[in-house]
């Protein structure tokens, strides 16, 4: 993460103008500008070799208003308060924005899976899960995955809350593999919304996206799927940056002819990191991390972490660039808004960009609780309508007041919470 932004003030300030400009009532602008509830706490854990190691742990519930708070349990070596602060308040817009009927919350534990074995990561879940169990639950609090999490670790949490429950639960948890109560198409939701998103923003602009490049940063599970929807639908990926954990670095991967998405997926671990001498043996040029940027594409789509462009970043960004595509959550610095706006590249803001994942969430939670599970193709057809919805309800309004694309998502997702807010007489 770049140290010098911090995601929390990042959200504040974002939030802070928008609600200027609506001229939001103080009482609900004190509400919505922090999170409700956070708890903070350690997960012991027994380690393989015998030793107790002691991690920080934190799940923050931003807002309830609209649903029970909703959102991701991330594992990250450099997660802090202010990420998870600022991860849920973007949940709460993220909900409102696709009009899907939940709050925001979000959890992270500060740890490296890759240096933990399966056993280790097991019990970091259940013990995480004994930590909050009381505050949280399918009509209060609902965790999914985030960066490094997967339906593995879902499942082992689920089945911790379950056993202290002694009752079963599905709808605790999303993000749960196929079979034992989670969705299809769930594992592909964040990356194909991404998409849709974009699909849109492209009709809207008059672009043919059989004729697009993009870049991609990223190559976790938003950027994979990000990458083979928008390849299916004939743009071109040139290139991708990627984390290489043997040696600890980030990689540009490069085929100007485009990438063979199939193939890069096929050489990734589980966390989303990737082998140079692979990327090269799949005929890939090895640039430095940060050259994702500054490629002569159409489109960028960060879809890594937190502050990746700053003003810094964004004057390597070619001119060419037509479309930022947000895959990531808060992957651009406030000060760079000006910017975007100067250059009239076409953003398409993170928190309804990557709504997707969460949509699914929705979708995976009406499933368990009708205990009974729509096709893949179902599942993906209301994710397209549902994201379709919110772009055109946000550009619309972009076009109609004259609006940056994030403030017009802002306003949207602002107004509904504000209003659940204020018809349950909390303010
Ligand atoms: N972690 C994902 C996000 O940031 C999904 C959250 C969810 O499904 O609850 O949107």
């Amino acid at each position: 993460m770049n140290q010098q932004y911090n995601p929390y003030l990042n959200a504040q300030q974002q939030f802070d103008g928008v609600a200027d400009k609506i001229n939001l009532d103080s009482a609900t602008r004190e509400l919505l500008r922090q999170p409700a509830i956070e708890f903070h706490f350690t997960v012991p854990v027994k380690m393989d070799g015998g030793s107790t190691k002691i991690f920080n742990a934190y799940r923050i519930q931003h807002n309830d208003a609209r649903g029970p708070a909703k959102g991701g349990i991330r594992f990250h070596p450099n997660e802090t308060i202010d990420t998870v602060r600022a991860l849920s308040m973007w949940m709460t817009w993220k909900c409102a924005v696709v009009d899907i009927p939940l709050g925001g919350g979000k959890g992270g534990v500060v740890c490296d899976p890759h240096n933990l074995s399966k056993g280790e990561q097991e019990r970091l879940c259940r013990g995480y899960i004994r930590k909050v169990v009381k505050f949280v639950g399918p009509l209060s609090d609902v965790p999914a995955p985030d960066v490094m999490t997967n339906a593995q670790h879902m499942l082992w949490m689920m089945d911790e809350y379950e056993t202290i429950r002694g009752a079963h639960y599905p709808g605790f948890i999303t993000g749960k593999p196929v079979g034992m109560g989670g969705s299809l198409g769930r594992t592909e939701a964040t990356g194909y919304g991404v998409v849709f998103c974009l699909r849109e923003a492209l009709k809207a602009e008059n672009i043919d996206i059989g004729n697009t490049t993009a870049s991609v940063q990223g190559f976790g599970n938003v950027a994979e799927y990000a990458s083979k929807k928008y390849t299916e639908l004939g743009g071109k990926v040139i290139a991708v940056s990627c984390w290489n954990q043997s040696d600890k670095c980030a990689y540009t991967f490069r085929n100007k002819k485009g990438i063979d998405i199939e193939a890069l997926a096929g050489i990734k671990d589980s966390f989303g990191s990737i082998d140079t001498e692979k990327a090269k043996q799949l005929g890939m040029e090895v640039l430095s991390g940060d050259e994702w940027i500054s490629q002569d594409v159409d489109i960028i789509m960060p879809c890594a972490l937190e502050n990746q462009i700053t003003p810094v970043t964004f004057k390597k960004i070619s001119k060419t660039v037509k479309v930022i595509c947000e895959g990531a959550n808060g992957p651009t610095t406030p000060d760079c808004d000006s910017l975007i706006k100067e250059r009239g590249i076409f953003l398409i803001p993170d928190f309804l960009c990557n709504a997707g994942g969460v949509t699914c969430s929705y979708f995976e939670q009406i499933q368990c609780n009708m205990n009974y599970f729509w096709s893949k193709e179902e599942v993906l057809d209301k994710l397209d309508f549902k994201m379709t919805t919110a772009f055109a309800a946000v550009y619309n309004l972009a076009m109609e007041k004259n609006l940056y694309m994030r403030d017009s998502a802002y306003i949207i997702a602002i107004n509904r919470v504000a209003s659940a807010v204020k018809l349950r007489g909390w303010v």
